[in-house]
């Protein structure tokens, strides 16, 4: 199963809820992971069952990085907020920077969240195909 991480900060959480609610079939198709407030708001509104980690500004999305770094994860939402600043910015930095290193697709904004996931979708099925296939 494919692995998405789901970060929102404060500001950005109800679009989170809105993105997740909409694409809420496909999602649960994923295992999926999230800082530890984003998560849990998603688990305590859908069925969803998200692994949570520490919330972001205590390390969260550290440990997120981490598993970016060995390659457990294969896409990354991110919905950050632009205009306030963050106390955790240099881990936020380092979670951006190994998806660079890991080539792994990032979306920070709801579009590219959108496009991001509608890319993921094809795939999956594509991959369900080959499967049927043999
Ligand atoms: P949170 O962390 O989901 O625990 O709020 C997100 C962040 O601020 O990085």
């Amino acid at each position: 199963m494919k692995t998405i991480a789901l970060i929102a900060h404060d500001k950005k959480k109800s679009e989170m809820l809105e993105f997740v609610g909409h694409h809420k079939e496909l999602l649960a198709k994923f295992h999926l992971i999230a800082t530890r407030t984003t998560g849990t708001l998603i688990n305590d509104t859908f069925d969803l069952h998200v692994e949570t980690m520490l919330s972001g500004p205590m390390g969260g999305d550290q440990q997120i990085g981490a598993r970016v770094a060995v390659g457990d994860v294969d896409y990354v939402v991110f919905l950050r907020d632009p205009l306030t600043s963050q106390p955790h910015e240099p881990d936020i930095n380092a979670l951006l920077r190994l998806c660079d290193v890991q080539d792994v697709p990032l979306a920070t904004n709801r579009k590219s969240a959108h496009i991001l996931l509608s890319y993921a979708a094809g795939k999956l099925s594509a991959a369900g195909e080959a499967a049927a296939k043999g």
